[in-house]
């Protein structure tokens, strides 16, 4: 007597909360726009439905994971009402106003709303490292906490809509600056050392290096990080990962951005330490 649930959308994200749910022992109906990707999953007891409205009517728990927010708003208009009396959990990425836009339509539909994002790939779900961000209707979450928990550890981050898309976008944020300092870490040392040197850097000292400065991130007291790695010890460092890559032919573009971004926090008047050297850089750099 598990709850049953639809999931539509099968690129390799919903692919992957269905068969999890399958295998959790949920009734599942899938909707996909190409039919084919929900193959397996029919062949291992899931229903096909023929449109987003089917698969909607078919249980209590919808989960739509898409490409983007446009696709999502289109599937969903697309069905009408079908989706009424449902608990609709959107997984799909999208920006706080966004999820607010879709909370909107659910609230003019007799829908109940759930946004969500998921902090995992696919091969990480429903894995000890999977957790996932909800927000919106609290009670349906509430209900439906237990079949949620088995695609990773939920967390409610506030009855705002936009509230686990604004922190989804903030981790990813982390992320996204930290994959791209590994990215050019591993151009630098390609480019001096060639590939399979730049792998067994990236697996042993990148890794370690990256992990100490996690923790010094974590406990970070911004007063006293500034005390101990000012400024304008910074500048210079980030100057010279510019001039390094530029002599070995890697494109200097991130550390440019970092000091450009690190001009904009000092102009926006979070310190008054504004070293020449910046300005100056950033000035040749137009
Ligand atoms: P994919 O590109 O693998 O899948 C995209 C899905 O959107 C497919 O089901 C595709 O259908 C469907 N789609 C695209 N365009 C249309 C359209 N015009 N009409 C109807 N359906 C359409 O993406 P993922 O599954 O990886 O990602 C889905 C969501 O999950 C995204 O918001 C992503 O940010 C999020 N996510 C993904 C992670 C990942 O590592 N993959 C990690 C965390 C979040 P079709 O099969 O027919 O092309």
């Amino acid at each position: 007597n598990k709850t049953p649930v639809t999931v539509i959308g099968l690129g390799s994200m919903g692919h992957t909360l269905a068969s999890t749910f399958l295998k959790a022992g949920h009734p599942l109906t899938v909707w996909n726009r190409t039919p084919e990707k929900a193959d397996d999953l029919v062949a291992a007891g899931a229903a096909r439905a023929a449109t987003p409205a089917e698969a909607a009517a078919a249980s209590p728990l919808v989960i739509v994971c898409l490409v983007d927010h446009a696709v999502t708003r289109e599937s969903l208009a697309s069905a009408g009402k079908a989706f009424a009396d449902r608990v609709l959990v959107n997984l799909t990425n999208s920006t706080p106003d966004q999820a607010r836009e879709i909370a909107a339509w659910a609230g003019e539909n007799g829908v109940t709303y759930v946004d969500g994002g998921i902090m995992a790939t696919p091969p990480l779900i429903g894995g000890p490292a999977s957790f996932l961000l909800y927000s919106g209707d609290r009670e349906a979450f509430d209900a439906h906490r237990d079949a949620l928990a088995v695609l990773g550890t939920p967390h409610f981050m506030g009855e705002d809509p936009g509230a686990a898309a604004l922190y989804d976008l903030a981790l990813l944020s982390g992320m996204y600056g930290m994959a791209a300092g590994v990215a050019h870490a591993r151009a630098l040392v390609t480019a001096h050392a060639g590939p399979a040197k730049a792998q067994e850097f990236s697996q042993t000292m990148l890794l370690s290096w990256i992990q100490a400065m996690l923790s010094v991130f974590a406990g970070m007291d911004a007063a006293k990080m500034a005390d101990e790695s000012p400024l304008d010890m910074q500048a210079p460092a980030l100057v010279n990962i510019l001039e390094a890559s530029d002599a070995e032919g890697v494109p200097p573009m991130l550390a440019a951005h970092l000091l450009s971004m690190m001009k904009e926090i000092v102009d926006a008047g979070f310190t008054d330490v504004l070293p020449p050297v910046i300005d100056d850089l950033v000035g040749r750099l137009g």
